[in-house]
């Protein structure tokens, strides 16, 4: 239940989409989120990088770019 996924919060620290902090394309909320993976969405290009490496080093690199989670 902790685990559940959950779209609308950044994968990798939680904060919440709308929130001001998160980077959205081109600087709107309603343009979709900056950064995503196929787990879900991310807020910054730091949560980006930290989601990226640790998958590298847990051997479970994303294969091909994932589609945009806000336009499924
Ligand atoms: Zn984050």
């Amino acid at each position: 239940m902790l685990k559940r996924l959950d779209i609308r919060t950044c994968i990798e620290c939680g904060l919440p989409y709308g929130h001001a902090a998160f980077s959205y394309h081109a600087g709107k909320s309603e343009n979709g989120p900056s950064y995503w993976s196929d787990r879900g969405i991310l807020c910054s290009v730091v949560c980006s990088t930290a989601h990226f490496e640790r998958r590298e080093r847990e051997g479970d690199v994303m294969k091909a770019p994932a589609p945009n989670p806000l336009e499924r």
